[in-house]
């Protein structure tokens, strides 16, 4: 029977195998022979698994056969999905979602038929006729993005990074309309048990070095903005922006399970822009836990509404979970 929670040693597996703990759970964490130390100070992890080559990895995960392995953000970026298509043991979530996520313009699509408003793409740099970023595919924390305020600037910047091996073709990045407003990171919990969606956080990432070009007077020095993630700001947003926000969500759930069988479960999060007209754009999903909920490891401001309990993101997960196994109903969210 299924009584532990493991997962790789990166990203949000503190929260996960903390939260696992608390709910009763035995705990393992796979990672690299460097992190073996760190990992081990932390007495809520039973177990630290290390491998020195990254093909142990997955033996390793197989080889925790009465666990449930919980996918995070550097799950598919570290092994690469050849190497997560071979993991055996169940995965917490819908492991079809990777592939989605993995790919620019599917994860686009799939937000535009949830009737979810987006930026405007352009499939071609000579399309551009206005302020865009172009980014490249996966989860790479901002790097190798660009801003371009013409088609000539958006075929530079591609062919550079064919010439540094960066993308291989045009075909890799995507070309989307620049929103001028704030980020705002809205992540949710999809209970398949409840049949509901919970707000449960709100996040702002703090990228190098558009963030600290704020701090320079305007104009001061001639660089161009990067957006390399090294953190996350907690927010909570006005109160009437949380319907609008929740019924994204709501919709984006409900076509995820059209598209993407058996659907989303569990955590998620729409990555948005909010303008000064109050509207929600967002630029991207993540199908799985994102790094953002860090900060909420002792619970939410909005968790706390719904659990009067301290209630991380990985806390959240491993309850779930348990009443999953209790009622019989693993299947209903794991694959
Ligand atoms: P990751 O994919 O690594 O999780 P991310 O979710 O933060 O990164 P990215 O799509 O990588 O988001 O965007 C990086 C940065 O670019 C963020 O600061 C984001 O706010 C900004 N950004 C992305 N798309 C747009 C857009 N269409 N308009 C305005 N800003 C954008």
């Amino acid at each position: 029977i299924l009584v532990k929670v493991s997962t790789i040693g990166s990203h949000s597996s503190l929260q996960i195998l903390h939260g696992a703990k608390m709910e009763g759970f035995q705990t393992s964490v796979i990672t690299d022979t460097k992190r073996e130390k760190f990992y081990q100070q932390f007495n809520f992890i039973d177990k630290v698994l290390a491998f020195k080559d990254i093909d142990e990895a997955v033996d390793l995960i197989n080889s925790e056969e009465d666990s449930v392995l919980i996918p995070h953000g550097s799950l598919v970026e570290y092994l690469g999905q050849e190497r997560v298509n071979k993991i055996k043991i169940k995965i917490y979530g819908n492991r079809n979602i990777f592939g989605w996520e993995g790919n620019q313009h599917k994860k686009m699509y799939l937000l535009k038929t949830s009737n979810i408003k987006i930026p405007q793409t352009f499939e071609k740099p000579e399309d551009v006729d206005r302020v865009v970023i172009v980014k490249l595919p996966g989860a790479k924390g901002g790097r190798g993005y660009f801003l371009a305020k013409n088609k000539q600037e958006v075929r530079q910047g591609i062919d550079d990074l064919i010439k540094k091996k960066e993308i291989n073709s045009e075909e890799d990045v995507i070309i989307q309309e620049y929103i001028v407003g704030v980020p705002m990171y809205f992540q949710f919990f999809y209970s398949t048990l409840l049949q509901r969606t919970e707000i449960f956080g709100i996040d702002i990432r703090y990228e190098t070095n558009i963030d600290g070009l704020r701090r320079l007077p305007q104009g001061y020095i001639d660089v161009e903005p990067t957006f390399i993630v090294v953190g996350n700001i907690p927010a909570v947003a006005r109160e009437s922006l949380l319907p609008k926000a929740q019924e994204f969500a709501e919709s984006f759930v409900n076509n995820v399970k059209e598209k993407v069988p058996p659907g989303m479960i569990g955590p998620f999060c729409l990555e948005s822009i909010v303008t000064d007209k109050g509207e929600i754009v967002v630029f991207e999903f993540s199908g799985r836990i994102v790094a953002g909920t860090n900060l909420y490891t002792n619970g939410s401001p909005y968790s706390w509404l719904y659990w009067n309990e301290p209630m991380s993101m990985g806390r959240r997960i491993s309850r779930e979970l348990k009443n999953a196994i209790i009622n019989n109903k693993i299947d209903l969210v794991t694959t």
